[in-house]
């Protein structure tokens, strides 16, 4: 008999967890206005709110922590994390951040100026919420195949070409770049192939284009390139994400997602100019250079990190079990994007809360009834992070609503995937007596889904 799949690790730490009751959940939904985001993390049972700083570190990673230089200047751990990236990614340059939206921040604040447009796939809501602040335009470029949720296709993540020609071709002089954001997390955790990658460069030549890629989940892009896309079955994960960046000007990194920390981030590039632009902004937003928003212990936890991670057995385990809690809600009928990304389940509410119109959110709705169910505790990626078009002030309605299960790395067991897949079912089939959504009291003009207040529709 073949032996079964198991982890790649063995457990060497362990964090209590706490059940609750239906009542008790039920208020403190009441006092969190609806949205999971104002609830306290001991009122959750299990904790799919994101997949961001949420995992567990090694033994090695803790170890590291210990040999951190905190210098002000110069910081040996700096230099460990430069080293790592140089030869993870290419790139010359570094510029440590405290979080991926730091680097946005640092990096665009030297690039996008007022009147810009930047096209990519499905911009992250960090992203967009930086180039729309600049009063800027993020022009989503996404492959159609993305919008169909049942549709099983290797790379939904990619960039329509035509679309992306069709922006620079209209609109050059109003590019600073493109942006592909590796995996495409807003479409479901979705890869992007190399083949589209290549073409991006191509394109982006043509015009005289640079490419950004927002690289939260570059490791698990590379994963699925290696298992999904033809001709690189045989290379290593390190060797994909070579040739990856190889066709990219530079990168922002949230290193909370593939960098296996619980707070960091960077920008890398391979052009000296925008080092030089965005140095400028680094030191007053973040701080000096060789260290920008970071301690030395965390940038020495995250060299390991992304060695770490970089190594196909820790993602085929992280993926594998992203992959088991898909198959569960297959036997139980439960629509989600398909197939299964690489940090997380997209549950597509639209198909489940049929009852409840859009004006209403379904997915926010779905969102609040399965924490209300099991104290288990998804994300909207739907309407509500949509926010509101910055020239119409009207919601968007025009993207997918979605709840997002996010499974953080290394740090629950497949069991705890069964009580996520058995409550979400509980959900399911009672969907038809679903009719009423939620109506929004107060929002913020940007990023509203963080502090957002709701209440029942009666
Ligand atoms: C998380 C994320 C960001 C922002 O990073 P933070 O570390 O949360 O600031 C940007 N882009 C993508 C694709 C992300 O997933």
């Amino acid at each position: 008999m073949e032996l079964p799949y198991a982890e790649s690790w063995k457990i060497k730490m362990v964090e209590p967890i706490r059940k609750s009751t239906r009542e008790q959940r039920e208020q403190w939904l009441k006092d969190a206005y609806y949205n999971v985001f104002q609830l306290k993390a001991d009122q959750v049972y299990i904790d799919c709110l994101t997949d961001s700083g949420t995992g567990a570190m090694s033994d090695r990673q803790w170890a590291a922590l210990m040999t951190g230089d905190e210098s002000y200047a110069g910081a040996r751990s700096f230099y460990e994390l430069k080293e790592t990236i140089n030869r993870i990614t290419g790139f010359e340059y570094v510029i440590p951040t405290h979080q991926g939206r730091a680097a946005e921040n640092v990096l665009f604040s030297a690039l996008v100026k007022s009147g810009d447009i930047v096209p990519g796939n499905s911009h992250f809501d960090t992203t967009k919420g930086h180039i729309e602040s600049r009063h800027a335009f993020a022009v989503d470029c996404t492959v159609d195949e993305a919008k169909d949720t049942q549709l099983e296709a290797p790379f939904k993540g990619n960039v329509d070409l035509v679309k992306l020609e069709n922006v620079l071709k209209s609109n050059a002089d109003k590019v600073p770049f493109i942006i592909v954001t590796i995996t495409n997390n807003t479409a479901g955790g979705q890869p992007v192939s190399l083949e589209n990658i290549k073409a991006v460069r191509k394109l982006a030549d043509k015009y005289g284009k640079r490419v950004i890629l927002d690289s939260a989940r570059f490791a698990e892009n590379a994963y699925f390139i290696k298992m999904r896309e033809k001709g690189y079955a045989d290379l290593t994960i390190k060797e994909i994400c070579l040739e990856i960046f190889r066709n990219a000007d530079g990168m922002t990194m949230s290193a909370k997602k593939d960098g296996l920390v619980n707070m960091g981030g960077f920008i890398a590039t391979r052009h000296e100019d925008w080092y030089e632009a965005a140095k400028a902004f680094c030191i007053p937003f973040e701080g000096y250079l060789t260290y920008g928003g970071m301690n030395g212990r965390d940038m020495a936890a995250l060299a390991v990190g992304l060695d770490e991670n970089t190594e196909f057995e820790m993602l085929h385990t992280r993926i594998h079990q992203v992959g088991y809690l898909a198959k569960k809600l297959d036997e139980y009928g439960v629509p989600y994007q398909r197939p299964a990304g690489g940090h997380a389940i997209f549950v597509d509410a639209s198909l489940i809360l049929t009852n409840v119109p859009k004006e209403e959110f379904p997915a926010q709705t779905l969102t609040v009834e399965l924490y209300k169910e099991a104290g288990v505790r998804g994300c909207e990626i739907g309407y509500i992070l949509a926010d509101r078009d910055p020239v119409t002030r009207e919601n968007r309605f025009d993207g997918l609503d979605f709840v997002r299960l996010a499974i953080p790395r290394r740090t629950y067991t497949d069991n705890h995937m069964d009580v996520i897949a058995v409550a979400l079912k509980n959900v399911y089939d009672r969907r038809e007596q679903i009719t009423k959504g939620l109506k929004i009291v107060w929002e913020a003009e940007l990023m509203r889904h963080f502090t957002v207040k709701l209440e029942p529709i009666v």
